[in-house]
């Protein structure tokens, strides 16, 4: 059987993507083929689909971090054909073939049942940047920092109009949070006031070299961003606050110092959506479905059919890209 999928390649002639018409023959080994019906594009998506950065370490692969979709056949007895399920990294779409494909193979200890309430689509928009976004609000909200009305409770958003971003500015404000946030795109602030933003910042404000500690502004921090906008966000965020970092969208650096953690008490929380647990994941997935607000979440995404996925893996890096983008691999 020939399906559809978007083939990276890398050979004499270059580092390329493009869709292609391939065959079963294609898919790695795994006990569970599923049948895609959505997946999406993530800035990791941007980084494999284009080669900025070498995130695809076998050639040829299918790209696509993530993908959700029903299964065709599964020698696992976890799952049987029909069933909806979703995924999320585990190295697919980097050394595995992955979701951005009609068809994809996996093992089943990576797969998560599609929660109740979700569809495949709406699993496809949160993606791994929303999944990302709820691991940041889940370590924020373990350490204390809690919803307050009169302003103590304010969670600064950075790369606010990112996929991690936008879901993280909707997922605070249901949560009662007051929400900050920080964008290059001030053009957009009103598309996130209406995702629940009580105030927008220019990411001018903490993107340059700063101090060591400034005034203390932030309850809580989701940082997508990295470089000096995460020491910056560490050296105002008030005392005993938290910060959740999990992107480098600005750099990979960390130019700061301890200050925050020594004189603070600011705790600096590294999140991971790659390799985490299928508990926490599972904890995040469930929560996704009871905290976001679905009818946000329509507004902040975009689909698009699979022969645009290449072109969106280089708007993304560009910050071209408003929200999340969902790709209907079948259109
Ligand atoms: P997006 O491209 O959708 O969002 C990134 C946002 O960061 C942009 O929209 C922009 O927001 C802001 N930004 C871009 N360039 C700069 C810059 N030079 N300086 C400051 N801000 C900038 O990507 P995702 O939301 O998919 O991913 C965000 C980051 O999180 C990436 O680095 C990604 O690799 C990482 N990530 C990590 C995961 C993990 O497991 N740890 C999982 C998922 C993502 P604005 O226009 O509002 O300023």
């Amino acid at each position: 059987m020939m399906f559809k999928a978007l083939v990276i390649e890398k050979d004499d002639a270059g580092y390329r993507a493009g869709v292609k018409s391939v065959d079963d023959n294609a898919l790695p080994d795994g006990e569970v083929t599923v049948n895609v019906a959505y997946s999406t594009i993530n800035y990791k998506d941007g980084l494999a689909i284009t080669g900025k950065a070498p995130v695809v370490r076998k050639f040829p692969l299918h790209a696509g971090i993530d993908f959700a979709g029903t299964v065709e056949a599964s020698s696992d007895p976890r799952f049987k054909p029909g069933d909806a399920v979703l995924l999320n990294g585990w190295g697919v779409g980097e050394s595995h073939s992955g979701g951005l494909a009609q068809k994809a193979r996996v093992k089943g200890d990576w797969l998560v049942p599609l929660p109740a309430g979700l569809t495949a689509r709406q699993a496809m928009a949160i993606g791994t940047a929303g999944y990302t976004a709820m691991l940041c609000v889940m370590a924020l909200d373990a350490h204390g920092v809690k919803p307050d009305s009169s302003g103590k409770g304010d969670v600064l958003v950075t790369g606010a109009n990112g996929g991690v971003g936008s879901v993280a500015v909707s997922l605070l404000s249901r949560l009662g949070y007051g929400v900050v946030a920080s964008t290059g795109r001030l053009a957009e602030a009103d598309f996130l006031k209406s995702l629940g933003a009580a105030d927008v910042i220019s990411r001018d404000e903490l993107s340059s070299p700063g101090k060591p500690l400034g005034k203390e502004r932030w309850a809580g921090v989701v940082d997508s961003v990295g470089s000096h906008t995460l020491a910056n966000a560490c050296a105002t965020t008030k005392y005993g606050g938290a910060v959740a970092a999990c992107g480098l969208a600005q750099g990979m650096d960390l130019p700061g110092s301890v200050a925050p953690f020594i004189l603070r008490g600011v705790t600096l929380y590294g999140i991971d959506s790659v390799m985490a647990p299928f508990a926490k994941r599972q904890a995040a997935w469930a929560r996704l479905a009871q905290d976001l607000d679905l009818g946000k979440l329509e507004a902040l995404t975009q689909e698009i059919a699979l022969d645009a996925a290449a072109q969106a893996g280089a708007d993304i890096l560009a910050g071209k890209v408003r929200g999340r983008l969902v790709v209907n691999v079948n259109a």
